[in-house]
């Protein structure tokens, strides 16, 4: 069997949506499914403003610059993240803080939050690690108490909610992702999401998003011709692809359901293995963590059979993976100062994570092939 360890998932009405867009001439940005896109997210996930981008990058980028962050501000986040959620930071001229993750979710750890503040610290950026939440009632108690502002990096938490709130919607500002990995895909694609009626920040974001103009008064009428007003860039998807997002998202239950059938399939029988303690660590999801299923990754004994694990797993045809190399031991992170030892919870999960095979149309079949051959494999570890 070969097992591969991402696979696109279609709902079958991608072709006939871009079909339309076509039909309709519809294909720059802020077009007809692009506005029937954002006010979906809008209404589903309960966020005041969604502005559609070309990625969740590009939204991270657009809320650093939007929170007016300078030279020598601080902006705190975890290690154990992509290297978008950082480059936001220092393309505006701040300085990422990295902090340590909890074990057991491996998202950022509000304690060691409190302890990295500073007098220059402005924003903190939660990352909801394999679309499971960040303790975010902690975590807004914190900004709250130090003034800060929350950007939240839910690139993979589209769906998911912690306690009674969609991700996304906790922060003042956050990122969803809509790259071909993610759960619900246009290629590459992304959102702001706005928490906040502010019609004057939604103004900045949107001219921001247009190339530093004022477009979209003029869209609307209120201005007889759009002029340059500000910084900016281009930032506004084709509405190609977000008619191929408006396609997937008419499956957005059905897609979190198949998904969350395999993690507790993989979950149900690999549990024993912590028990045993050949495992040390695997997604987990409690009742309050609403999850979208968007990895299962296991933690192994050993840093040492990381790699033999995986390169068996390959023989038998199954596509496992490793995931972020910590951002503070890579060598940018290094040239900001950083070193190996610094954040030991980081630099363990970093070296002993794996991420098994997951997509949403996986069979139970597929997946009991994996549990079977992870079996076997750990057993002879
Ligand atoms: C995927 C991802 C990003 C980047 O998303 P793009 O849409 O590809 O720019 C940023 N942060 C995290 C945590 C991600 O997983």
């Amino acid at each position: 069997m070969n097992i591969p360890f991402n696979k696109i998932y279609l709902t079958g009405n991608e072709i006939k949506l871009i079909e339309e867009a076509f039909n309709m001439a519809s294909v720059s940005g802020d077009g007809y499914f692009t506005s029937r896109v954002s006010s979906l997210l809008e209404e589903k996930f309960h966020i005041p403003k969604v502005l559609m981008t070309t990625s969740a990058t590009h939204a991270l980028d657009m809320s650093m610059q939007l929170i007016g962050l300078e030279t020598n501000d601080e902006v705190i986040m975890p290690s154990f993240t992509f290297p978008s959620t950082a480059n936001a930071s220092i393309l505006q001229g701040a300085t990422p803080v990295f902090a340590e993750i909890s074990q057991n979710t491996l998202n950022i750890d509000p304690d060691d939050i409190e302890r990295k503040i500073t007098k220059k610290t402005k924003a903190i950026v939660p990352v909801h690690y394999g679309g499971v939440g960040c303790e975010m009632d902690r975590i807004i108690r914190i900004a709250q108490e130090y003034n800060l502002y929350i950007i939240e990096d839910a690139a993979q938490g589209v769906n998911s909610k912690y306690k009674d709130k969609f991700l996304g919607a906790w922060g003042h500002l956050a990122c969803y992702s809509f790259h071909g990995t993610k759960n619900y895909i246009s290629g590459e694609g992304g959102a702001l999401l706005i928490n906040s009626e502010d019609e004057e920040l939604i103004e900045r974001a949107d001219i921001i998003r247009q190339k530093g103009t004022n477009r979209n008064k003029f869209l609307k009428g209120e201005v007889d011709k759009y002029t340059w007003v500000d910084k900016g860039s281009s930032y506004t998807p084709s509405d190609i692809l977000m008619a191929v997002l408006y396609a997937q998202l008419q499956h957005l239950d059905i897609i979190k359901e198949k998904r969350r059938k395999i993690v507790c399939h993989y979950i149900d029988n690999l549990r024993g293995y912590l028990e045993s303690g050949l495992l040390k660590g695997m997604t987990s999801v409690e009742d309050y963590q609403d999850s979208n299923h968007h990895i299962f990754y296991i933690l192994i004994n050993k840093e040492a059979s990381r790699n033999k694990v995986i390169s068996k797993l390959r023989d038998f045809g199954i596509n496992a993976t490793t995931h972020f190399e910590p951002l503070h031991s890579s060598s940018m992170g290094q040239s900001l100062g950083y070193n190996l030892g610094d954040l030991p919870i980081t630099e363990r999960v970093g070296e002993t994570l794996i991420r098994l095979p997951l997509y949403t149309d996986m069979t139970i079949k597929e997946a009991d092939y994996v549990i079977h051959k992870l079996d076997k494999i750990l057993k002879e570890i």
